[in-house]
């Protein structure tokens, strides 16, 4: 008989996270309700969000409680339908989290057809969805300025930087070591990107940027973000996206070139993707067309099994994924 798995939050961590604070069950699979489905996860989605959910700090939605099964969406399979239109068989992204089963009433329909499975948790999915608006509506780009974007070789930055290109920027990617800045600039086509793993980033910025730094898309934020404020020009925009290399700190960075933002007039926004959900199929709809035309590339970092799904998230957190960072359930 076919048993559902789960991961469950066992603790919550103070600092880094480690595979203790998760803990995996066997559960009987559950039965759809009238107007739900039954759904098989192929894909689950790991990111970096994650971390803020398994601490019980106010944030802009709640954490997991203790003894739930990790939040999480999921790309997967129809395979019972009490649902008036999905039907078996029907490739559908959930929101069930790290599990092998799940029912719910709110299953979206994707085509296959147009983009592999697992391209609607990245570069066509909430990553993809994040880079667009971000980019778009907060940092406001204009042809001929320079876009620069943290994590660059990664879901939300890869696609930050491709955009900046099609829309006639100078995009320049910030990356950790050689090999994801040679795929940020040789396969993704941004015109230059930075190591901030070799030394000093502010000069190396300053070669990359000759002409100042317009539109700041920050992923990390820390101290490549306060490196970055001082070479930004008068009108600046910065997209506040991320705080990667905070969200296991204890404590946070303190910034030190605040006097920037006065002087240049900077503007800082903070995104959070939800707040444009009304238009995810704008979104969907332009980054579908890129990808149909070659024009937007992406790569994955893989790990098999739901049981690696702590040690995906761990490597994620600490930067050792190249690419979207998945779990393959099946
Ligand atoms: P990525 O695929 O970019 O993976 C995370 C990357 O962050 C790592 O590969 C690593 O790249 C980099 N990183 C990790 N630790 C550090 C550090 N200490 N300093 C600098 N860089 C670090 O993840 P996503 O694209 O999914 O997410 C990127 C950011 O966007 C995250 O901060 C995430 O929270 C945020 N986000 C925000 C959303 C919103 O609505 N506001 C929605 C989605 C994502 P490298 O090796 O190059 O350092």
């Amino acid at each position: 008989m076919i048993r559902n798995r789960r991961v469950l939050l066992a603790s919550r961590p103070s600092g880094w996270v480690t595979e203790a604070d998760f803990r995996i069950e066997e559960a009987p699979l559950p039965e759809p309700a009238q107007g739900e489905v039954l759904v098989r996860n192929l894909w689950l989605s790991l990111d970096p969000y994650m971390r803020g959910r398994m601490s019980d700090a106010k944030s802009y939605v709640k954490g997991v409680e203790l003894g739930e099964v990790m939040v999480g969406q999921t790309a997967g399979e129809v395979v019972e339908s009490r649902h008036s239109t999905l039907r078996v068989g029907d490739k559908v992204l959930t929101q069930l989290g790290w599990q092998l089963y799940g029912t719910t009433k709110e299953a979206m329909r994707v085509d296959e057809r147009r983009a592999p499975l697992s391209a609607y948790l990245g570069v066509l999915g909430m990553p993809g969805m994040t880079a667009y608006f971000g980019l778009k509506e907060i940092g406001q780009p204009k042809a001929g300025e320079t876009v620069v974007v943290s994590a660059a070789s990664g879901a939300v930055g890869s696609v930050v930087g491709q955009l900046a290109r099609l829309w006639g920027c100078r995009a320049v990617g910030i990356a950790g070591g050689p090999a994801k800045c040679e795929y940020v600039r040789k396969e993704l086509g941004f015109d230059a990107c930075v190591d901030y793993k070799a030394g000093d980033l502010g000069a190396a910025l300053k070669d990359a940027c000759p002409k100042g730094v317009d539109v700041y898309f920050d992923n990390v934020g820390g101290e490549i973000f306060d490196t970055l404020l001082a070479r930004m020009n008068l009108h600046a925009r910065v997209v506040v996206c991320g705080l990667i290399s905070e969200y296991n700190a204890t404590q946070p960075y303190a910034i030190r070139n605040w006097r920037a933002v006065l002087v240049n007039r900077i503007r800082l926004q903070g995104m959070i993707v939800f707040d444009w959900k009304e238009r995810y199929g704008e979104a969907l709809g332009a980054l579908a067309g890129y990808f149909g035309q070659g024009r937007l590339k992406y790569r994955e970092s893989v790990v098999e099994g739901l049981e690696n799904a702590p040690r995906g998230l761990i490597a994620l957190l600490r930067g050792e994924n190249f690419g979207k960072q998945l779990v393959k359930l099946a």
